[in-house]
């Protein structure tokens, strides 16, 4: 994606599209199209060879308005200062949509971490940090994992930092290990916060959810807990789920005409989210080509995997009986297919709002760190949901207010925060 359409170029048409609905002020808009601050730095790391090798890091810190700005760290090889600064801007209405006390940054490094020794890892995230240490902290900027980083990374960093600094910070990342500063409930947030978007886009519907099924595309962290949350927390049955196979390089959607147990499907996955597909036909699943999930004939759809994978193609495919998309990967649904949904009168719940439940227990994450008193898994998801209903009705509220679609009510209700915080502190 990153070499065919300029993420970031993207990330400012979305935004002059509801600037535009707005009518937003020309010098308001220019605030908000660019990032606020900008660091590229080098990262010099002594690799095990002996060697000397240098990398580059970013941080994008794209607006602090609503509070210290929150985003993850990438290593990816396809990493340009372009991708951190759409993800940063995102950051930004996705903190807003779900009203978090909270600001949008996002930072990466050009790297396939997989290349890398542990030893050499660990000397990266010290390095990024060193760079970073005077610009970021608690009440600065936070960084969380991201793809290619992982919660023992983020200890890395919390060390460093804490070290720079004189004093433990755990507050200064989120995504932790438990027992290391991490929150109870990080594991289920973004796969749950998705199925309490669906729950409360249920009621508005009037669909009785003990009679729904869903469809689910991907079996890693967000699917798998919105699988088991569709089932237990909503009462329906999920009819599939789907992942990527790198053995066959193809992907395979596993099914069951009586809906899957997501428990027994979790026992016979791996840490990437691939599915033993010989125990789960053995078990008595079928398995299908990966496409197969969003034609299934279910209530719901839930893509959990990639961006763009409801696109012109495959949004023909979709069952009449559909009567929502909940999206809970970034990016799922392309312009074109947006279109069909709407002409369909199918219901989007909106990525930034449905998938931030990631986010939010981050927040929860940083806030327990700060207090350093922490709450049980229950009071973290009773406060989750909590955050999501209520986020939720707001972007519902705007949208038959203003008469517009899910996606753009939910950009006008944190654009509308982002502005609001931006006037009481006095910046325009
Ligand atoms: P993950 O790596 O844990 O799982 C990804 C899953 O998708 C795996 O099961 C993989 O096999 C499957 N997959 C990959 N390619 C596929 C293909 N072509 N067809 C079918 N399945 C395929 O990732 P995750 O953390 O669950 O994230 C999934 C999506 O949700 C991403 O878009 C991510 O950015 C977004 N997201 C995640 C979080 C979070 O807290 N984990 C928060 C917000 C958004």
């Amino acid at each position: 994606m990153a070499e065919q359409i300029n993420a970031f170029h993207m990330a400012q048409q979305q935004f002059d599209h509801v600037a535009d609905m707005l009518n937003l002020d020309p010098q308001v808009r220019e605030m908000l199209r660019w990032p606020m601050r900008e660091f590229k730095f080098m990262i010099p790391v002594r690799m095990d060879d002996g060697s000397r090798r240098v990398f580059f890091g970013y941080r994008i810190q794209h607006n602090d308005a609503r509070g210290p700005a929150k985003g993850g760290i990438r290593f990816h090889p396809a990493e340009t200062i372009d991708t951190v600064r759409a993800l940063g801007m995102w950051m930004t209405w996705k903190c807003a949509v779900a009203n978090i006390p909270l600001g949008g940054s996002k930072g990466g490094v050009a790297i396939d971490p997989s290349t890398l020794s542990v030893h050499e890892k660990e000397q990266l995230c010290r390095g990024w940090v060193d760079q970073m240490w005077r610009n970021i902290g608690p009440r600065q900027d936070v960084p969380a994992p991201d793809v290619g980083t992982t919660p023992q990374m983020m200890g890395w960093m919390m060390d460093e930092y804490s070290k720079l600094v004189g004093q433990y910070t755990p507050g200064v990342i989120t995504g932790k290990p438990l027992g290391g500063g991490g929150s109870e409930g990080r594991t289920e947030a973004t796969g749950y916060g998705v199925i309490y978007h669906v729950r409360e886009a249920m009621k508005h519907l009037n669909m009785e959810p003990t009679k729904s099924w869903a469809a689910i595309q991907g079996f890693g962290n967000v699917a798998q807990y919105a699988a088991i949350g569709f089932i237990e927390i909503l009462g329906g049955k999920v009819a599939c789920v789907s992942y990527w196979d790198r053995k066959d390089r193809t992907s395979y959607t596993v099914s069951h005409k009586d809906g899957i147990d997501p428990h027994f499907l979790q026992s016979i996955t791996d840490q990437y989210g691939a599915i033993d597909k010989d125990k789960a036909r053995a078990a008595g699943y079928k398995i299908e080509s990966g496409e197969a999930w969003i034609s299934k004939d279910v209530d719901v759809l839930i893509p959990a995997a990639l961006e763009g994978q409801v696109n012109a193609e495959t949004v023909q495919k979709i069952s009449g009986r559909v009567k929502i998309l909940a999206e809970g990967a970034n990016g799922p649904t392309t312009p074109e297919a947006d279109e069909v949904l709407k002409a369909r009168g199918i219901f989007d719940i909106p990525d930034f709002l449905c998938n931030s439940g990631g986010v939010t227990t981050s927040y929860f994450e940083s806030v327990q760190n700060d207090m350093n008193f922490y709450w049980t898994k229950e009071e973290v998801l009773t406060k989750l949901d909590e955050k999501m209903t209520g986020a939720f009705h707001a972007v519902l509220n705007m949208s038959e207010k203003e008469g517009v679609y899910m996606r753009d009510a939910a950009y006008m209700v944190a654009i509308g925060r982002v502005v609001k915080a931006m006037e009481l502190r006095g910046w325009l």
